[in-house]
Parts: structure tokens; C-alpha cells; sequence
């Protein structure tokens, strides 16, 4: 912030106080914050990770997030998450170095960035604050040079690179230590050094950049207003404080909203969120096993869950106050299905959540390396298609948040058990649990010409035709298989049969739907082209006296092909 912007605030703040009125308003942010976290995406992009646009198109993933009004990206900083020969500790192998590249790109793109300084060559979180390695050793005062020092090189690699640095975090999770340094007094030292560092650095550049804190648990307000008078007393100076929000570790809408409040009213500094997430399904994407494995309540584990749980946030933190929201592991996606096909990827890009690299440095990566924890909590699905928050985001972003009072938490929504009758034709449906949607799917037969099973029931609302559920395929190898189902109960008469399908990537492939009734076979070919764009193949004119007819499709293309049938129909004509 500039001296001159910074003493015309003060002036402000100190009439706005002894009016007793409310000191936080001039510094806020115009526009509400929706933020995303993208610090693994260099890793992903190198594994071979693609994304795609609303559009079914492929697409950078920054691109999609510009277009689906995220207006920050959140970029944690790591000193040297390298080993002595080179070798990265995973979780993006993200250093200043290439949070400038990723800053750079989404600068391009009109997005600012959120510097999330750790302070550590790895993970720092209330569980560890490890010391970086080149800082192992020194005294407090030696540290407080030093990540002065470091603070202001790092943010010149990302502003010389072309990032628009608007926020900093000076520290990640700051609530047990920083920087190898756990007594509370010496972590406050440290945070204000870091916060100086900050200032001369914004005023070197002639920029206004918002500095931050960062804490966590909130349902302790009077550890994290402990923190915040020591940080007082050592003359910290920084604007607004970071939470992280995640439902279901002990947090609730009401104690953010009491927290934010209180921060504000107490120590009169700006609240954001700087972290939360939701999970859109409990499946395991990359055969590395997820952190939230569980139906944790509270919302639906499905993509309109994760969607309505962003929303809740945006409005609670914007009805207490608050000036933005930030989503963690947004583009954390599988790099593939399988953990033993991955292992290289993530040891070698760092895509994964820690490498073997890592042992010896943090204490937490001793016994187990792996991929992603996260990638059933991410903003796209496991084949990199946007899921329905993003369209929250965009929504939220071309109407404004609401600041009415917080929205209250949905309550779990089960899929209804018939979907509503739009039509004689779909009224008289005679195929059994034709949108999959049923759990009890016996009455299908699916068929396998390969070793392995290419399908599955899926439980992804973006890849359904109506419902949340669809038969789905993808398979690292060629495929070659089908599902049908036997109609019984046939009044004599004539009927068609239909089928919806949608799918990428198809190659080298066939895709048949067909039907066998009173001796006769019939069929007609139809081919996905991309994501959401439904196929809709039809077999007319089917004449049938035996009481029953076979109906279904059977698909021959390589491997990486992609889809989903879903909506199946029989109906007397
Ligand atoms: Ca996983």
C-alpha cells in the first residue's frame, strides 16, 4: 500500500473510531473475492492432467477458471521443495520460481494472485512449520533477516515475471508456529518481519498489495485472538486475516460468521476465507486413497452439494462482513485411475501429495508418498470436465453475492425415486431402472470382452442425462463390451427403443444400440462426440407378440475413450 494511501486510512480509521463507527470498510476489496487455489497445476500439466471447457473442449485450466469468474488464484510458496539432487517433494514442487510462471499465465488472463508464503521447503499446516532447510539452525533474529531477505526476492520473481501480486500470506496455517519456530512470541516476530517485508516491497513497485495472516481452527476464537494481540504487540502490520473453513473439521456457518465478526469488531482487520472445499463424490480417483473417503453429512456428497457448499460460504462470509472466499485443490484432478500406473508421475512431476524425496525433510512423509488426496474435492471431475460449482462461481460473480443473512444448510437431497412424468411417452417407459438411478441394477447385463470390467455405475450429475447417475465407461486399454436388459410383459403391439449416450475422445470405435424381439435383430449405429453434446440413437417399427424384447448397446473403441448411456426407453407406439 502506498505511505501516502496508507496515512490518508489511518487518519480515516482513527475518525471512523472515535466515532465508533466501522474501521474496516475503506480497505476492502470493491468486488467479492472468489479465489482458487491452482498450486499443483504446473505438476498436473506435466503428467499429462487435461481439462476441459464448459464446452466439452480441451482447455487450460486457468482459462476455464477466468471464464467461470474466479477472479484471484492462490499459489502457496515453498524456499526449496527440492532435494540436494534436485528431486521434488510433490504437491506441485511449487517454489517462487514457478508460482511466478502460474501468476504470469493468470495475470494474462485478468486474474490476480494470492501469495501463500509457507516459510518451509514442504507442507506447513498446525501439524508441522518446519524451518527450511537453508534456515535450519539459525537463531530468531537470524530468521527474521532472513525471511525478510527471502519474502521480498520471492515476490520480485513473481512480480518481474509478469504476476499481479494483490494479496500475501505471510505464513500458512500460523496457529501452532512458523518457521521451525513453535513459541508464540518468536512467531510473531517473525510474521511482523514477514509483513515488513511486504510493505517496503509494495512500495518499492508503486503497488497496493494487501497483506495477510493466516489461521485456522475456529472454533478456538480465543487462541486465534491470543495470536492476534501478540502479533499486536510486536507490531505487526498487516490488513486482513485468512481462515480456513472446511465443514466438516469442526467447523460450522455460524462460528465463521461469529469469527469474522469478531476479528473485525476486536482487532479491526479485513476476514476472508482462505481455504474450504467440498467433495462432489466419495469415490477415489487415482487409486490413492482421499482424505474425505466418507458421507461427512451435512451437504450431499455430489457435485451440487460441493456447489451449494461454496455458495453457503461466499454468502456467509459476504453477510458477516467478510471480502472473499478462496477454494483449495481446485484443479487437483486423478493423474490417472490407477496408483501403480501413477507412482512415476507423482515421484518424478510431483503431482502427488509427497514423493519418496521428501523423507528426511518432513516428518510427516516417513512412511507413505502417494497422489492425490484431494481429487474427489476438486472443481473438476476425474476427467477434468467442470462440475456445477463453477457454474455457482459464475453465477455468483455476474449477480453479486447476496449479503442478506447466511443461507442455511441444505439438507441432504435424495434423488427422487421416479423422475416425474413429462410425458405419456416417458410415463410408459417399460425398460426396468432405466436412468441407473436405482441402486439394485439386476435386471442388467453387462458384458465384458476384456479383462478387465471398462464400466460402472457412476454418480456425477454433469455426466447424467437426467438424474445423477449413468452406466460409464473409460478404460486405459482398447475396449470391447456392451449392457443390455430383458423387457418383459409385453402386450402384443409395436414399440420402439432408445437410448441416450455422451462421451470424448472416441477412437477407433463402434457404437451400436440393438435389439432383438420375436426372432428378429435389429440395430443402428450412433458415435459420441464430446462432453454433454447427448446422442440420442433411436430403433423404430418393432413388431412384438412373444410377450418380451432384448434392448441394448454394445460399444468396440480404444482405450481412453470415454462416456456415458444412460435413459434407456422402451415404449409401445
Ligand atoms: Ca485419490
Amino acid at each position: 500500500m502506498k505511505n501516502l494511501l496508507l496515512k490518508r486510512m489511518l487518519v480515516f480509521l482513527l475518525i471512523l473510531a472515535l466515532l465508533g463507527g466501522n474501521a474496516c470498510a475503506e480497505s476492502k476489496p470493491e468486488a467479492f473475492i472468489q479465489g482458487v487455489d491452482v498450486s499443483e497445476l504446473l505438476s498436473q500439466e506435466s503428467s499429462g492432467v487435461r481439462y476441459y471447457d464448459t464446452d466439452g473442449r480441451p482447455a487450460d485450466a486457468l482459462t476455464v477458471l477466468a471464464a467461470s469468474g474466479v477472479s484471484h488464484i492462490r499459489l502457496r510458496v515453498w524456499n526449496d521443495p527440492f532435494d540436494a539432487q534436485g528431486r521434488g517433494y510433490g504437491a506441485g514442487n511449487i517454489n517462487a520460481e514457478r508460482a511466478a510462471e502460474l501468476s504470469a499465465r493468470a495475470a494474462k488472463l485478468g486474474m490476480k494472485t494470492l501469495v501463500d508464503f509457507h516459510y518451509s521447503d514442504f507442507w506447513a499446516d498446525p501439524s508441522r512449520q518446519t524451518a527450511p532447510k537453508a534456515w535450519a539452525g539459525m537463531s530468531v533474529d537470524e530468521k527474521e533477516t532472513a525471511l525478510a531477505l527471502y519474502t521480498k526476492e520471492a515476490l520480485a520473481t513473481i512480480l518481474d515475471a509478469g504476476g499481479d501480486v494483490d494479496m500475501v500470506q505471510v505464513g500458512n496455517e500460523t496457529t501452532t508456529g512458523m518457521a521451525g519456530e513453535y513459541d508464540l512470541d518468536n512467531m510473531a516476530r517473525l510474521i511482523a518481519a514477514g509483513c515488513r517485508a511486504v510493505r517496503e516491497m509494495a512500495a518499492e513497485r508503486g503497488r497496493e498489495i494487501m497483506v495477510c495472516v493466516h489461521l485456522t481452527d475456529l472454533q478456538n476464537y480465543g487462541m486465534i485472538s491470543t495470536i492476534l494481540r501478540q502479533l499486536e504487540i510486536r507490531g505487526a502490520d498487516y490488513d486482513s486475516v485468512g481462515l480456513s473453513y472446511y465443514p466438516y473439521w469442526l467447523s460450522t456457518l455460524e462460528v465463521l460468521s461469529d469469527d469474522i465478526t469478531a476479528i473485525r469488531k476486536d482487532f479491526r482487520k479485513e476476514v476472508f476465507v482462505a481455504e474450504t472445499a467440498w467433495p462432489f463424490t466419495s469415490a477415489d480417483g487415482d487409486g490413492a486413497g482421499n482424505v474425505v473417503d466418507y458421507d461427512p453429512g451435512m451437504y450431499p456428497v455430489t457435485p451440487a452439494g460441493q456447489a451449494q457448499e461454496w455458495e453457503d460460504v461466499c454468502r456467509t462470509v459476504a453477510g458477516a462482513g467478510g471480502f472473499g472466499v478462496f477454494y483449495w485443490g481446485g484443479i487437483w484432478t486423478p493423474v490417472g485411475p490407477n496408483a501403480a500406473a501413477n507412482l512415476s508421475l507423482w515421484e518424478t512431476q510431483g503431482s502427488g501429495w509427497a514423493t519418496r524425496f521428501a523423507h528426511g525433510y518432513d516428518p510427516k512423509v516417513e512412511d507413505e508418498t502417494g497422489g492425490c488426496a484431494w481429487d474427489n474435492q476438486a472443481m473438476f471431475d476425474f476427467t477434468g470436465h467442470p462440475l456445477l460449482v463453477l457454474d455457482t462461481v459464475r453465477r455468483l460473480s455476474e449477480n453479486g453475492i447476496p449479503s442478506a443473512q447466511p443461507h442455511p444448510v441444505a439438507e441432504p437431497t435424495v434423488p427422487p425415486a421416479e423422475e416425474p412424468a413429462a410425458s405419456p411417452a416417458e410415463a410408459s417407459n417399460l425398460v426396468l431402472n432405466p436412468g441407473f438411478e436405482e441402486p439394485d441394477v439386476s435386471m442388467w447385463k453387462a458384458f465384458s470382452e476384456m479383462a478387465e470390467i471398462p464400466y460402472d455405475i457412476q454418480d456425477f450429475v454433469n455426466d447424467a442425462h437426467s438424474g445423477t447417475k449413468a452406466f460409464h465407461f473409460w478404460s486405459e486399454k482398447d475396449m470391447s463390451f456392451g449392457v443390455q436388459q430383458t423387457v418383459k410383459g409385453l402386450s402384443a403391439g409395436t414399440y420402439e427403443a432408445s437410448v441416450w449416450s455422451q462421451g470424448g475422445d472416441m477412437t477407433d470405435a463402434s457404437m451400436v444400440l440393438y435389439v432383438f424381439a420375436d426372432g428378429q435383430y435389429y440395430e443402428t449405429s450412433f458415435m459420441n462426440t464430446r462432453w454433454a453434446d447427448w446422442q440420442h440413437p433411436v430403433i423404430s417399427e418393432i413388431p412384438v407378440a412373444s410377450g418380451s424384447l432384448t434392448v441394448g448397446v454394445k460399444i468396440k473403441c480404444g482405450k481412453k475413450s470415454w462416456g456415458t448411456l444412460d435413459d434407456f426407453s422402451v415404449v409401445m407406439k
